[in-house]
């Protein structure tokens, strides 16, 4: 019946196919990244407290005035950004959906978007099912920096927009202030919009602080942000998010988000409000990942996995080219099935053939969890 996919070479996403398998394989899941421990206590009774009061009818389309002041709050407070909490912020059903609203709004036939690979796996569909075109850019292994005098050399006329993310999946880097000036210098006088994937802004470790392109106003001006409560509430199932821009992209942006979804999950959204008027709980995160990540960290010195530095993000990636030849999707296969732990190969994450034998782990998981995970790897 169907006569033309219109993502022929798209198939079911790699996190999906790792945690069958880990399931299946009874394998400890350090693939998908989602917590192994729940969302905080008040934060769920709030929940429980606005439905139980009634708040279960549609919320307004940008989303609960609540939690629209509170997010133009919590930017200004983090990023020094003065937003306009009804005009330039609106929730979304993850991050996932504030990237794919931005892109099918801003994005037309024949566009280029550059994306900075590896990527997470939805940009590139989303920039596809617009008739655009994805032109990579790929970070090397082992440091993944930008050369930026590379990436300026893949602008053409029909660029339109680049895809960052930082602190960056599944790499753990994070911009330095040199980068964003970088990214400042290579976008003046054009008309280049970027798409700042900021899901992992709390979670940036050895004493830095959140960076956005919303501290930059050069920036600012062309720049869409989008943001994942899952991350920042250890809640990954609620699926809620948000993406910040100026007005008249923002406009644009809810002419798809009306027609796609209108608006998200009321009661929740009441209680991210109430439970975040503490901005205290966000400046805890990079301290109480951080220790995650140092714990692992010290397990795994017992194996023959090589760490690659992770400045942010709760993903840590791993060479294995001490233990084995295989290609990183085969590896992570052999590795859940044989060793019960599974992980994420970073293959999928690129559109360009790479050889790299490195896999990543998701470190958002109790002590006892990587622990145990650690033991496993390091008879290996
Ligand atoms: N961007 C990146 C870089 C991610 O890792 C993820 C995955 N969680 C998302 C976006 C999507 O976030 P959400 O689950 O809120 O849709
Ligand atoms: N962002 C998560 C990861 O990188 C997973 C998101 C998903 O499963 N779609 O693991």
């Amino acid at each position: 019946m169907i006569n033309k996919s219109k993502l022929p070479n798209v198939g079911t996403t790699i996190f999906t196919v790792m945690s069958a398998l880990a399931k299946e394989e009874k394998a400890i899941n350090l693939s998908q990244g989602f917590p192994n421990f729940d969302a905080p206590t008040k934060l769920k009774a709030l929940v429980a407290h606005y439905m139980k009061a009634g708040k279960n009818q549609y919320a307004p389309m940008q989303g609960a005035p609540e939690l629209n002041q509170m997010l133009s709050k919590k930017i200004n407070h983090f990023h020094g950004a003065s937003i306009d909490p009804f005009r330039e912020i609106t929730v979304t059903a993850g991050a996932t959906q504030a990237i794919s609203n931005a892109i099918t709004a801003l994005i037309h036939p024949g566009d280029e978007v550059i994306v900075v690979e590896p990527a997470y796996d939805s940009y590139v569909p989303s920039i596809q099912l617009c008739g655009a075109y994805a032109v990579p850019y790929t970070l090397q292994a082992p440091d993944f920096k930008i050369n930026w005098a590379d990436l300026n050399r893949l602008f053409s006329r029909d660029t339109k927009m680049i895809i960052i993310n930082n602190p960056h999946n599944p790499t753990g880097k994070v911009f330095s202030d040199e980068d964003f000036q970088e990214l400042i210098r290579i976008t003046k006088g054009t008309n280049i919009m970027i798409l700042s994937d900021e899901v992992y802004e709390h979670l940036v470790f050895d004493g830095q602080q959140p960076r956005s392109v919303l501290s930059y106003p050069e920036l600012r001006e062309r720049s869409i942000c989008t943001y994942s409560f899952g991350k920042t509430f250890h809640a990954t199932g609620w699926k809620l998010g948000y993406v910040v821009a100026p007005p008249e992209i923002t406009q644009e942006i809810r002419k798809v988000h009306q027609f796609n979804v209108f608006s998200v999950n009321a009661p929740m959204q009441y209680a991210i409000a109430e439970f975040s008027e503490n901005l205290s709980y966000f400046e805890k995160l990079p301290d109480f990942f951080q220790t995650k990540r140092d714990f692992f960290l010290d397990k795994m010195k017992k194996s023959k996995f090589q760490p690659i530095a992770s400045e942010g993000t709760y993903f840590q990636l791993f060479d294995y080219s001490q233990i084995s030849d295989l290609d990183d999707v085969a590896f992570a296969k052999w590795l859940t099935k044989e060793h019960k732990v599974a992980t994420i190969p970073i293959s999928p994450f690129c559109t360009k053939q790479t050889n790299a034998k490195v896999v990543r782990m998701c470190f958002a998981k109790t002590e006892e969890v990587l622990g145990k995970a650690a033991r496993k790897l390091a008879k290996i």
